[in-house]
């Protein structure tokens, strides 16, 4: 062989070495790949748990509560391990069987899950509402200020109230200069959030608000919407319905198992009287119903120079005469004209509100109220 021949030999059996060895490094990059591919599909192969509770344990079997309120007698697997009633765990889909302990308890911390708060909301702050305010005060404010007094005279005063009334027609806002004046803890829940939030929790949740409110008291607990969780039903079927009726005897339970004289009131707060089950409003419940309406002439006046009062107004603007022209506007409304008006100085430039401000703000509010209008015409028919 020549030396040329030898030098082309040697090339041709180097590059197919080298091509060997790549070629053996690509094959395990893939191999790599389709395992870890492989370990990703079986993932999405196994079917998810259902989360669930220990309500009792039986030995090698248990019963457990699903989070729709339905109970089961299941098995424990062996890998499972002790558990205990309390304790979340993971169940089979199909059969139920316990798998494995999750370390989550049922404990939850309620106060994350409401509002509470010290408010500063002085009865000044609400224009329009002198009789309203006046009878809050009487069954609310006394007995939380004088209670020896409800004693002497040998009366109980309601262990709570019912503001019923269009939107934006100030009933936050009663409630919340109510447990400033008494200083008291105010606790907010919004009851279309409570059953929808809370699927399975929640009794126990209203359960542990009234325990947070003894815990806290003097308080206040102010549940909006309550028709959500309070409307008349005509049939209890679906297990949606069922958990909302239980929510709801559990609140009726605990209004009945407190004392009027406790240092705790309910205040609860509806647009929709109408649809309200008589329960909630029976004698010992919240009996004293408060109608908080759109407010008249001087009210709407009174209610202007509250959200005005820090503006700087030009000289043309005559508050009465605009209050005239805001008639059916609620107290949300005319704060949010103000708002408006403010805007359309600021992008003119400008510090001090105009009466043209304060027009163009009217006809926002007013556009906005018409378009909401029709939306819920779509919505609701
Ligand atoms: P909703 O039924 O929609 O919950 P609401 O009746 O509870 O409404 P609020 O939340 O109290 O209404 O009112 C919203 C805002 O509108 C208040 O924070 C306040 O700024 C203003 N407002 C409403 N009514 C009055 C009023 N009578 N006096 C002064 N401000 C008011």
């Amino acid at each position: 062989m020549t030396t040329k021949e030898k030098n082309i030999l040697d090339s041709v059996i180097y590059s197919y070495t080298s091509n060997t060895s790549q070629t053996g490094e690509e094959n395990q990059i893939l191999k790599e790949t389709v395992s870890k591919l492989k370990e990703e599909l079986d993932k999405f192969k196994v079917p998810p748990l259902m989360v669930s509770e220990v309500r009792n344990v039986f030995g090698k079997d248990a019963i457990i509560r699903l989070p729709n309120g339905n109970q089961f007698y299941v098995n424990i697997s062996e890998e499972c391990g002790k558990v205990k009633p309390g304790d979340m765990i993971l169940a089979d889909q199909k059969n139920l069987t316990i798998i494995r302990k999750i370390p989550t308890t049922r404990k939850f911390d309620i106060e994350s899950f409401v509002i509470m708060e010290k408010p500063k909301v002085s009865w000044d702050n609400i224009g329009g509402l002198d009789d309203q305010v006046r009878e809050i005060k009487e069954v609310v404010e006394l007995p939380l200020k004088k209670p020896e007094l409800f004693k002497k005279v040998g009366i109980t005063p309601p262990k709570g109230i019912l503001l019923y009334g269009s939107p934006g027609t100030g009933k936050t806002l009663l409630a919340k200069a109510v447990a400033s004046s008494t200083n008291s803890t105010f606790i907010q829940i919004v009851a279309s959030e409570l059953v929808q939030k809370f699927i399975g929790e929640g009794a126990k949740m209203v359960k542990e608000i009234f325990e947070l409110a003894r815990k806290k008291a003097p308080s206040i607990i102010f549940i909006d919407e309550l028709d959500a969780l309070a409307s008349k039903r005509i049939e209890i079927g679906t297990s949606g319905e069922r958990e909302v009726n239980r929510t709801f005897m559990q609140l009726l339970a605990e209004i009945d198992g407190f004392n009027p004289l406790d240092n705790v009131k309910v205040i609860g707060a509806t647009n929709r009287k109408d649809i309200l089950d008589a329960a909630v409003i029976r004698p010992g419940r919240l009996d004293r119903l408060i109608h908080i309406p759109l407010p008249k002439n001087e009210g709407r006046l009174e209610i202007l120079k509250i959200h005005s009062k820090n503006m700087t107004l030009g000289k043309d603007v005559d508050l009465d005469n605009i209050s005239s022209l805001m008639e059916d506007l609620s107290g949300a409304e005319i704060r949010a004209v103000c708002t408006e008006a403010g805007y359309f100085a600021i992008r003119e430039n400008r510090v001090k509100i105009t009466r043209k401000d304060l027009l163009k703000g009217i006809d926002k509010v007013r556009q906005e109220e018409a378009t909401e209008g029709e939306d819920y015409m779509r919505m609701f028919g």
